[in-house]
C-alpha cells in the first residue's frame, strides 16, 4: 500500500519543506515577498536557492531548469548543472539567486509571432514564486515566466498571473460593498478534467499518422466501436490500472491532487480528475500530467493519446474547466447558497459572468480554437462552436422571475427518494447535468466544457479572469458611490440580466434547432479555427486586454499570429503525411491485392472456364476504380500545397485556405482509402485497423 500522505508533495518545494529547509528570518522575508509582490532582496534570494539546491541535490538532482511555457503548447526546459568550478581543478555544486530568478534562454527557436526581432534573440525567464519548485528525475525544476528582451510576453504564464491580478482586485472591491472586509485576496480556482487514450506500443509504433501527427489519417470504423455503451465507467483493465497507480503516485509526489480515475465514454479511452486548486497552480499541475502521462504509458508499453479527435467516427478527448472563484477566507463566490433570490452578493458575481460570457463570446470560442480541436466543436459529442450558457433549471426561473419582477422561491436542494427502505433519501442538485452546454453552472462552479484534451488551460483562463475583472470593475465603479448599494446592485442585476439573458440556453446544444435559434439571437457561430483567430484583434477585444493590462495590442496581434501559424504547420504537416502514407504504404498495398485478385480470376479460369470468378472480378472492378480515383486524389492535394505559399504574409488568408480547401481534399482522400480498406484482405493493410488499435489494451 502506498503511504498517500508521506509521499504527498515529496518533490515539491513547498511551505512544509521551506519551513523545514529556511531560517525564520529568511522564510519570512520570502513570504512577504510573494504576498506583497514586492521583489526578493538579494541575500534572501541566494539563501532560498542554496536550501532549494541542497533539499534537489539530497534528492538526487545535478541539473537546474527554469521549466515555462511558450506558445508552442509544450512545456519548455533547458538544464544547467549545479556544477561550478573551483580552486584546484576541483568542482562545487552551487545555485544563485540570480540563477533562480532569472533565466536567459536563446528564445529564437520559441515562436514570437514577430515580436523578437531574430538578430535579438534574447529572452528572459523570470521565478514565479507561487508556483513551487518541483524535482524530476535529476533536475530542479523552477517554474517560470518567458519574455522578450523588450520585455513584451511571449509566454502563456504571465498573462494568466496578470489575469489573476485583476480579478482579484476587483472582486475583492466587490466584496467591500457588501461590508466584507475580512477578505483581502480572491483567487480563481481550477479543476481540470483530462481525458485521454492509451493504447498499444507497438501498433502505435506502426501507425505513421499517430507518430507524426497524433491521430490517425486513415482508418475505416471497427464492426464494434461505443454503441454499446459498456466502457463508460467499466471495470478497468489491468494494465491501465497499474498505469494510473504509477502516474497517481508520480503525480502524488509532485503533489498534484490527482483523485478520480475512470474510463470513459470510447473504448481505450480515460480520464483523470484533480481537485481544484488556484488557477496558475493548476495550469502547470495539468502541464506536468500530460508530460507523466506520456512517459508512464510509454514505460506501460502503451502510447497516451492527448489528441482532441484521434479516431474518426469515435469520441474524441476535450477538457472540461471547472472554474470558481474563492477568497481568502475560504469562501466560494459561485455558491448560490439556500436561498440564491435573496442572495445579492452571488447574483452580483453571477451577473458578472453572465454579462462577460454573452460579450466576449469569440474570446472563449478563441480560447479553445485548434486544428485539433475544429473536429470535436459542433460535433455530436463536444458541445457546438456556438458559446451559451446553462444555468439548470432552478437558477434559469431565478433569473426570469428578476427580470419579470415576479416572485420566486428557490427549490434549493430536492430530495430523489430511491423507493427501497435500506437505500437512503439521496439529495438532489437542482443543476442537472446538461452535457451540451459549453458553458455550464454546476451548483457552485461554471464547467467550461469547449476544451481540447490537449490544450495549455492558461488561455481560456486568463480570459475567463479578465473579462469578468473587467465586468466586475464597471459594476464596482457603478455601486461605489451609492448610499443604498443593496438596492443599486439588485437594479444593476436585473438590468444585466434583462440585457444578456440571450446567452442562456437550456436545451439540447447539439440539436439543430439550437443552431436556428442561436443566430437569430444574434450569437456567434465561429466554427474553424481560423475564423474565431480572426476576432482576436477586434477593437473591443483589444480594448478589452489593454484597459486590463493583461495584453498590449503587439502582445495580441503576435499571439493571433502564433496560433495561425500553428494551425497552418499542422494541417500542412498532416496533409504530407497523408500523401506519404497514400503514395508508399497504402496504393502499393490495394495494388497489389488487386494483382492477386486478377491472378486468382486468371488461375481459376485455367483450371476450367467453368468455374465462376465473377465475385473476384466484381471486386476487382470496385477497388480498380477506387483506386484510381484515390490516386487522382492524391495528385489533388499535392497540387494545392504549393498554392498554399502563395498567401506569403497574409497568415490569416493561408489559414483560412488550409481550412476551406486543403483539409476537404484530406477528408476526401481519406474517405477514398477508408472504403477501400473495407473490402481489402487484411493482410495487405500496411496498418492496424481500428479495431486493433481501440481494443489493443488488455
Ligand atoms: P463531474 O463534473 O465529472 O461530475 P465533479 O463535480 O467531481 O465532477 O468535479 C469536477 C472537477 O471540478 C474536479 O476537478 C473538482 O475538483 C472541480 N471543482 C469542484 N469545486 C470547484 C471549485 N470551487 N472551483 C474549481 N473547481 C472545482
Ligand atoms: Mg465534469
Amino acid at each position: 500500500m502506498t503511504d498517500v500522505p508521506g509521499i504527498f508533495a515529496e518533490n515539491v518545494f513547498n511551505e512544509q519543506t521551506m519551513r523545514k529547509k529556511l531560517d525564520e528570518h529568511t522564510y519570512t522575508a520570502f513570504r512577504e515577498a510573494i504576498e506583497t509582490g514586492n521583489p526578493l532582496d538579494v541575500a534572501v534570494a541566494n539563501t532560498v536557492a542554496d536550501a532549494m539546491k541542497d533539499w534537489a541535490i539530497e534528492k538526487g538532482c545535478t541539473h537546474y531548469t527554469h521549466w515555462f511555457q511558450p506558445m508552442t503548447g509544450v512545456t519548455a526546459e533547458k538544464h544547467d548543472s549545479f556544477l561550478t568550478p573551483a580552486q584546484s581543478g576541483k568542482v562545487i555544486m552551487e545555485f544563485s539567486g540570480k540563477e533562480l530568478i532569472k533565466g536567459e534562454p536563446d528564445a529564437s527557436s520559441f515562436p514570437s509571432g514577430g515580436i523578437r526581432a531574430t538578430f535579438e534573440a534574447r529572452g528572459y525567464t523570470a521565478w514565479d514564486p507561487t508556483s513551487y519548485a518541483f524535482v524530476k528525475g535529476n533536475t530542479l525544476c523552477i517554474p517560470t515566466a518567458f519574455m522578450a528582451y523588450t520585455g513584451d510576453v511571449l509566454d502563456k504564464k504571465t498573462p494568466l498571473l496578470r489575469s489573476m491580478d485583476r480579478i482579484n482586485h476587483e472582486a475583492v472591491r466587490i466584496l467591500r460593498l457588501f461590508g466584507r472586509e475580512d477578505v483581502t485576496r480572491v483567487d480563481a480556482t481550477v479543476g481540470p478534467e483530462q481525458e485521454y487514450f492509451l493504447i498499444d506500443r507497438r501498433l502505435f509504433d506502426r501507425r505513421k499518422d499517430l507518430k507524426y501527427t497524433g491521430r490517425t489519417l486513415f482508418g475505416a470504423r471497427p464492426p464494434k466501436g461505443q454503441q454499446m455503451d459498456d466502457h463508460y465507467f467499466g471495470a478497468i483493465k489491468d494494465r491501465v490500472a497499474d498505469f494510473m497507480a504509477e502516474l497517481d503516485e508520480e503525480l502524488w509526489k509532485l503533489g498534484v491532487y490527482a483523485k478520480t480515475e475512470h474510463n470513459e465514454v470510447a473504448p481505450a479511452q480515460h480520464e483523470l480528475a484533480p481537485v481544484f486548486t488556484t488557477v496558475n497552480i493548476a495550469a502547470d499541475h495539468n502541464q506536468l500530467t500530460m508530460e507523466l502521462m506520456k512517459r508512464i504509458a510509454q514505460k506501460h508499453h502503451m502510447a497516451c493519446l492527448l489528441h482532441e479527435k484521434p479516431f474518426k467516427g469515435v469520441n474524441g478527448s476535450g477538457k472540461h474547466n471547472n472554474w470558481s472563484l474563492s477568497s481568502n477566507t475560504g469562501e466560494n463566490l459561485l455558491k448560490p447558497g439556500k436561498k440564491p433570490e435573496e442572495n445579492t452578493q452571488f447574483l452580483l458575481f453571477l451577473a458578472a459572468v453572465i454579462k462577460g460570457v454573452d460579450e466576449y463570446q469569440d474570446l472563449l470560442r478563441l480560447s479553445v480554437a485548434t486544428a485539433g480541436n475544429d473536429h470535436r466543436l459542433g460535433g455530436d459529442e463536444a458541445p457546438p462552436a456556438i458559446i451559451s450558457m446553462f444555468l439548470g433549471d432552478d437558477l434559469e426561473a431565478v433569473v426570469d422571475a428578476i427580470v419579470k419582477k415576479e416572485d420566486y422561491e428557490s427549490q434549493g436542494k430536492v430530495m430523489i427518494e430511491t423507493g427501497a427502505e435500506s437505500l437512503p433519501a439521496i439529495r438532489k442538485d437542482t443543476t442537472d447535468r446538461n452535457r451540451t452546454s459549453p458553458f455550464a453552472f454546476t451548483g457552485n462552479k461554471f464547467e467550461f466544457r469547449s476544451l481540447g484534451s490537449s490544450l495549455n488551460i492558461s488561455c481560456p483562463n486568463m480570459i475567463l479572469n479578465t473579462i469578468v475583472a473587467d465586468e466586475l470593475k464597471s459594476f464596482a465603479d457603478e455601486l461605489e458611490s451609492k448610499k443604498n448599494v443593496e438596492a443599486a446592485a439588485r437594479r444593476l442585476i436585473r438590468k444585466t440580466f434583462k440585457e444578456h439573458k440571450r446567452i442562456i440556453f437550456n436545451g439540447d446544444g447539439y440539436a439543430d434547432e439550437w443552431e436556428a435559434e442561436a443566430q437569430k439571437r444574434k450569437l456567434l457561430n465561429l466554427r474553424s479555427t481560423p475564423e474565431a483567430l480572426a476576432t482576436y484583434t477586434d477593437e473591443k477585444n483589444v480594448a478589452l486586454f489593454e484597459r486590463n493590462h493583461v495584453l498590449t495590442k503587439k502582445e495580441i496581434e503576435a499571439r493571433q499570429e502564433i496560433l495561425l501559424e500553428n494551425y497552418i504547420k499542422i494541417i500542412n504537416l498532416e496533409a504530407l503525411t497523408m500523401l506519404d502514407m497514400a503514395k508508399k504504404d497504402i496504393f502499393p498495398a490495394v495494388s497489389k491485392y488487386t494483382a492477386a485478385l486478377a491472378s486468382a480470376v486468371t488461375s481459376k479460369k485455367a483450371v476450367s472456364p467453368a468455374v465462376r470468378t465473377d465475385a473476384e472480378e466484381k471486386l476487382l472492378e470496385k477497388l480498380s476504380s477506387l483506386l484510381c480515383a484515390f490516386s487522382d486524389k492524391i495528385d489533388e492535394l499535392e497540387g494545392e500545397l504549393p498554392e498554399a505559399k502563395e498567401y506569403k504574409d497574409d497568415v490569416l488568408g493561408s489559414a483560412r485556405f488550409y481550412c476551406d480547401t486543403v483539409f476537404d481534399t484530406m477528408e476526401e482522400l481519406r474517405a477514398i482509402s477508408d472504403e477501400m480498406e473495407m473490402s481489402t484482405d487484411a493482410k495487405f493493410w500496411p496498418y492496424p485497423s481500428y479495431g486493433e488499435l481501440l481494443f489493443s489494451v488488455h
